[in-house]
């Protein structure tokens, strides 16, 4: 199968504006293509950025069968653009489909698809520092049918947009709340797929905490409600004396970080030390009031590394490091977003250039 692209007339074309933020300005153009089950998936197109049309009966508008996935594209210093670990990412979007009994999408044709969209709308990735393209491949289940049950057809599309810094502070530590009442996800559920339920799910802690004054939730397991999964969207590290970094396992109910997974494999280059453990809130707590837990941080595609200063844990704050930005995370973050934009070395191949 091809893409047909039908693209906005040159005079009609935009660029990146001056001033963006993240997740609010879109490119020019989107990908779509359609499934069928017993046609399979037709129709691939670029056509310019639109509003879609979607019967009201809709199955993603009732019971939720969609899946969506974020990575990023950035300016390299020949003024070419590096995808940044693409097929990992597309990997997970098909991971979440086949639990969401979604169909797979091609992994080649995805990544086709990226690029030729990419392309075309290079103008709208950023050259300023810290900024780059935010990537949102979405999948939607589009059968006109009120009965449950898996859709007949589905939508694949991908839209992009300039993002600059995610956080309005800037790389500046964060204050994060330890949910004690509310729950991500449990073993078993969906919390390893990254669907839209789980974000929803997520925002009335979200809401509740920055009333608090936080900016994040973190997230408990849901059967014990001790031990540490995940901060917002991101995963998240400990770093013990300067030179272990410390996640939690993959619990089954923790989203697959691509940005954890490259911290583990870069860290060890770097001379740290790596483990994934399950950690004990309460352990955790300890070791931060007695000095050994030196950094902490948040993981993710939108904010790469994201310090964070403090935790509330039952009404109590917990600094960490004198609520600074930590060495580790410093340097983590200055080669991770080196091998993005182009500037360190990358010996692992993540990069795909554009
Ligand atoms: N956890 C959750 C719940 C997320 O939404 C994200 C963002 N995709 C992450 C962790 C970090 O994943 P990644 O490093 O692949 O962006």
């Amino acid at each position: 199968m091809s893409i047909e692209i039908k693209p906005l007339d040159v005079a009609k074309r935009g660029a990146c504006p001056a001033e963006f933020s993240f997740g609010a300005t879109f490119s020019d153009h989107m990908f779509t293509q359609e499934y069928q089950v017993g046609k399979g998936w037709h129709q691939a197109e670029i056509t310019p950025y639109h509003a879609l049309s979607l019967d009201p009966s809709a199955a993603v508008l009732h019971y939720s069968q969609e899946i969506f996935e974020g990575l990023k594209a950035y300016r390299n210093p020949n003024g070419n653009i590096n995808l940044f670990r693409p097929l990992q990412n597309c990997r997970r979007f098909n991971r979440s489909a086949e639990r969401m009994v979604m169909p797979q999408v091609d992994e080649n044709f995805h990544l086709e698809a990226l690029k030729e969209l990419i392309k075309l709308d290079h103008a709208f990735v950023p050259d300023k520092p810290g900024a780059s393209l935010y990537i949102r491949p979405t999948m939607i289940a589009t059968s006109p049918k009120l009965g449950l049950g898996a859709s007949s057809s589905y939508m694949h599309f991908i839209i992009t947009g300039p993002a600059g810094a995610y956080f309005q502070g800037g790389f500046n530590p964060i204050s994060v709340f330890i949910a004690d009442k509310y729950r991500r996800a449990v073993v078993g559920g969906v919390g390893e797929a990254k669907t839209g339920g789980n974000y929803a799910a997520s925002l009335y802690a979200s809401e509740e905490v920055a009333k608090k004054g936080y900016s994040q939730v973190l997230w408990l397991d849901a059967i014990e409600g001790r031990y540490i999964e995940e901060v917002g969207a991101m995963n998240i590290c400990f770093v013990y004396e300067g030179k272990t970094i410390v996640t939690p396992s993959l619990s089954g109910s923790i989203l697959p970080g691509i940005t954890r997974d490259s911290i583990l494999k870069l860290a060890p280059t770097l001379g740290y030390e790596v483990s994934e453990q399950r950690l004990d809130v309460n352990q955790i707590v300890a070791d931060i009031k007695s000095g050994k837990i030196t950094e902490c941080f948040g993981c993710g595609t939108a904010a790469v590394i994201s310090p964070v200063g403090s935790l509330c844990f039952m009404g109590e704050d917990f600094v960490v490091n004198n609520n600074q930005t930590g060495p580790v995370s410093k340097h983590l973050y200055d080669q991770l977003t080196g091998i993005q934009y182009g500037t360190v070395a990358d010996p692992f191949d993540w990069i795909i250039e554009v």
